[in-house]
């Protein structure tokens, strides 16, 4: 989305802000006029202050200025006299009503026209070129009709001679290639993509108009991501390659906002709202936990509002598992005194007081977004090997087995994998070469299999392998070419000569009738000690 959309948004706001100020400028008139007839109306004095608040925001955000500073200062007043219990004083109330006649004039003159929408750079860049390779021209007139209706912009090949020129022109964003081509294989394809030096990137599926042809293990050994066979169901085909695209673009973050007003809403939801982030707003603090498990959000906004329970819900955010590096920022209000200070001991990063421009708390939100991604990269990959930690490859374990749960017919594989005499590789070489050894196995896990698998560094010398959707006897496929692969890789020992690893593998399909992944895990664990005990350096599938 460009930066033009989000100052158009901005801009419908201001103007609509202009003609609701009418109706909220005659509720105060009419608020000062309950007050006059009964000063010790303290309902009346608050909703005076509680109008009055909301054009302080506004009026800053809208460039308002001065309109800001009025409001403001009526505001303090009533404050004050409320916060002391008193009695609305004769020249408060003649105060406010002066305070409305300005507030009319300014809305009248129009405020300052620097409006401020510097947005910032947009999340997503929705520009997507995708090479196609088909050679059936009614299968290709298919996937050209529907990938471009999706909004991708197509380039058309009919062979592999014509598929690698359009690739060596530019490197697309994404591949679809069919298997079978006249001069070649679509595998060809896939393998010079991944050659070039920006090839890894771009997602890549392979289809097949003849059933049988499409070898999935040659797939995803040349790098394609995903596979699609006849009958080809196309509209799977184009979310799987939306799946795959939202994975290498910058994922649009997530921001939860939790707030009681209206005018807080209008403000974030047109700033996030235009600049492309999924915003999802909860207006009972008591849904805040819900709200969180259902969004995972990368940001929380707290509207200033919520008072006391902001600090609650940071707090509370901070202990959540799973959720404690995300960033919080606190919205609105004057910024300062005692409560700031208890949000930020509560764990809240920033505070945004009333009036801030649309510019800077998207500048804001951006960093404290970058920066907790980063963190959680750190914390969820293993400083030796690079791969997932065991606490993060389980998080991903439990998630597809509730999605087998829920969608039977898709068939994730689980493979445990254990070096083989390990303690004999540290014994004989040293810990450190020991070190190298899985540093080196880890690299090829990662270069073997596709950025969509989950791969964990499972124990010290045990690896984890999730496949997304390839069944059983495809995985000992592909695992079996690996350990072959891993058995013949030269190691080097401090002194300059080379050794050999092996190592043993269980695969394990989600158990018919389990009910908790510890089955799973189980499953792959047995077939893994059957490898151990047949002799090592094999691959064995649980029965
Ligand atoms: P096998 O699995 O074939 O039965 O024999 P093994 O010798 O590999 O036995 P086991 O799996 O029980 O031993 C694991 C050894 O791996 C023990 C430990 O010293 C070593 N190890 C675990 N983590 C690390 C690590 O991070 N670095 C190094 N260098 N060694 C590690
Ligand atoms: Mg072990
Ligand atoms: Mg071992």
């Amino acid at each position: 989305m460009a930066d033009d959309t989000a100052a158009a948004a901005l801009s419908d706001l201001r103007e609509k802000f202009i003609r609701d100020s009418a109706g909220r400028l005659d509720d105060l008139t009419a608020l000062v006029g309950v007050l006059a007839e009964n000063p010790a109306d303290a309902g009346a004095l608050d909703e005076t202050m509680r109008k009055l608040h909301g054009l302080v925001g506004l009026g800053a955000t809208f460039g308002f200025n001065a309109v800001t500073t009025i409001a403001r200062r009526a505001e303090i007043e009533c404050q004050q006299v409320l916060s002391e219990a008193r009695t609305a004083s004769a020249e408060l109330i003649d105060a406010l009503g002066e305070s409305v006649r300005l507030l009319r004039q300014e809305f009248a003159r129009g405020g300052s026209s620097a409006l401020e929408v510097s947005i910032g750079t947009p999340p997503n860049d929705l520009h997507v070129d995708v090479v196609l390779l088909e050679d059936d021209p009614i299968a290709h007139e298919m996937l050209l009709g529907i990938l471009e209706k999706q909004g991708y912009s197509v380039r058309s090949a009919h062979t592999k001679g014509h598929a690698l020129r359009l690739i060596d022109e530019k490197t697309p964003d994404a591949l679809v290639s069919d298997v079978l081509v006249p001069d070649g294989t679509g595998y060809e394809v896939v393998s010079h993509l991944r050659e070039l030096a920006g090839g890894k990137a771009p997602p890549v599926i392979v289809t097949s108009a003849v059933q049988g042809f499409l070898d999935r293990v040659e797939a995803v050994r040349r790098g394609a991501d995903a596979f699609f066979e006849k009958p080809i169901d196309f509209a799977a085909l184009v979310r799987t390659l939306e799946n795959l695209l939202e994975r290498t673009r910058e994922i649009t973050p997530r921001v939860l906002l939790v707030t009681t007003t209206d005018a807080d809403t209008d403000f974030v939801e047109s700033v996030f709202g235009s600049a492309g982030y999924n915003l999802r707003v909860c207006r009972e603090p008591r849904r805040f936990d819900a709200e969180l498990s259902a969004l995972r959000p990368d940001l929380v906004l707290l509207s200033a509002d919520l008072a006391d329970a902001a600090c609650d819900l940071t707090r509370w955010l901070r202990q959540k598992q799973g959720m404690t590096t995300v960033p919080v920022i606190v919205v609105g209000g004057d910024g300062s005194g005692e409560m700031r200070l208890r949000c930020v001991r509560a764990g809240a990063d920033d505070w945004l007081p009333d009036g801030v421009l649309p510019g800077l708390l998207l500048a804001t939100a951006a960093v404290r977004i970058e920066r907790a991604r980063f963190v959680r990269n750190l914390m969820e990959h293993d400083g030796l090997t690079g791969l997932l930690t065991h606490s993060a490859f389980m998080g991903h374990l439990h998630r597809a087995f509730h999605d087998h749960q829920r969608h039977p017919a898709r068939k994730p594989s689980l493979i445990l994998i254990d070096v083989d005499h390990f303690k004999t590789v540290n014994d004989r070489y040293g810990h450190p070469v020991g070190d190298r050894v899985l540093a080196v196995l880890g690299s090829l896990l990662r270069r073997s299999l596709r950025r969509s698998d989950a791969i964990g560094r499972y124990g010290g010398e045990e690896f984890a392998v999730l496949l997304d959707d390839l069944d059983a006897s495809d995985a000992q496929r592909l695992i079996e070419r690996m350990r072959a692969e891993a058995a013949a890789l030269p190691h080097n020992d401090d002194s300059g000569s080379t050794f050999q690893v092996t190592f043993s593998a269980g695969i394990a399909a989600v158990p018919e009738g389990a009910t908790e992944p510890e089955a799973w895990t189980a499953a792959a664990d047995r077939a893994l000690y059957t490898a151990k005990n047949e002799g090592r350096n094999r691959v064995v599938a649980a029965k």
